[in-house]
């Protein structure tokens, strides 16, 4: 029988990974959290404030640490580095991010493990590309949060709009976690049945494309506008994969990781559904898309190469 490694490390004990190490505390999955982070008092008072929930949560040992704590864990969540200020892309933080990755991966290599590496720091696909050629691990074990946010967002929109709720609802996002990621309305289902069907036999009006795209696509501008940074359903995303890791169970989800020659890309990260089980993520599936999502998913990963070149990866 599977028996799961659950001791999960969060590099990275800023607004995103404090609120995945919540997230985790309150799930029950693991049985040890170690939170990392250059600035150390941080790290340390998330992790007090976190273990001191202890009467009300499930057994877990939580506390402030270093690399060396991170070698024999499950699953590393990197989530360290700077956030998206008003009006940045997550490309443009793409220099500032892929040093601190650089710098913790060769503090982490060192000693071996069976580690998953969850990358979710931004931007996601271009970090998750690097971490792999970094580590040199199978693919599968290191994966990026990609478009899971997304696809969430993606759910929610269609939820309000139909009043259906948007664990029924199947739909995805894919491509870059960004500006240039693809709504899969050719893919988008309810109850077995299309968004636009379900829309007529419920005498509802049809979805604007137009206007949920907007939403979904904008949706981490809008908050940053609003609040100066996004972590809560990010950290949900983070627990809903660990969870499938964790419980070996399968899911299908639009994580980040290696393409090599799904709808004619190669040698690229980016987001399409695939399995998430113990083992980490399993290969992309080539699900049947419109030619116009074709196009758009290409020209997405054109984006992300240019991106990985600046890395000189
Ligand atoms: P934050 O500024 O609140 O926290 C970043 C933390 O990283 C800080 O505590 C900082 O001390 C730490 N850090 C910096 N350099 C480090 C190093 N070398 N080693 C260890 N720790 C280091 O930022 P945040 O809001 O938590 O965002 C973190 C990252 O998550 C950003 O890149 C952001 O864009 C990304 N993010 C991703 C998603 C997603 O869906 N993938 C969603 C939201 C945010």
């Amino acid at each position: 029988m599977y028996k799961s490694n659950r001791k999960i490390a969060v590099v990275g004990a800023g607004s995103v990974g404090a609120s995945v190490a919540y997230a985790l505390a309150v799930s029950g999955l693991a049985s040890e959290l170690v939170l990392v982070d250059v600035n150390f008092a941080k790290a340390e008072g998330e992790a007090m404030d976190l273990a001191h929930a202890a009467a009300f949560i499930k057994p877990v040992n939580i506390y402030a640490g270093t690399f060396d704590d991170c070698r024999d864990a499950g699953i590393v969540i990197f989530s360290a580095g700077a956030n998206q200020k008003p009006g940045e892309t997550r490309l443009d933080l793409l220099q500032k991010n892929y040093a601190i990755l650089r710098e913790s991966l060769s503090k982490l290599r060192h000693g071996s493990n069976d580690s998953i590496f969850l990358i979710v720091s931004n931007p996601v696909d271009v970090l998750t590309y690097a971490a792999w050629k970094i580590t040199g691990l199978p693919p599968g074990r290191v994966f990026g949060s990609g478009t899971v946010l997304d696809s969430s967002r993606f759910r929610h929109s269609l939820s309000r709009h139909c009043g259906v709720a948007p664990r029924n609802i199947h739909a995805y996002v894919v491509g870059e976690h960004g500006d240039s990621e693809v709504l899969l309305w050719s893919l988008a289902y309810i109850a077995g049945i299309s968004v636009g069907r379900y829309c007529e036999l419920a005498g509802i009006p049809p979805v604007s494309r137009q206007e949920v795209d907007g939403r979904v696509r904008n949706a981490g501008y809008e908050i940053v506008s609003r609040k100066g940074a996004t972590y809560y359903a990010v950290s949900l995303a983070v627990k809903r994969i660990c969870e499938s890791i964790i419980r070996d169970e399968n899911t299908i989800l639009t994580v980040s990781g290696l393409v090599s020659g799904a709808y004619g890309i190669g040698d690229c990260s980016l987001s399409l559904p695939a399995v998430v089980n113990s083992k980490g993520r399993g290969s992309p599936l080539e699900l049947p898309l419109s030619g116009e999502e074709e196009e758009a998913l290409r020209r997405s990963a054109k984006i992300l190469k240019a991106a990985i070149k600046q890395i000189n990866m």
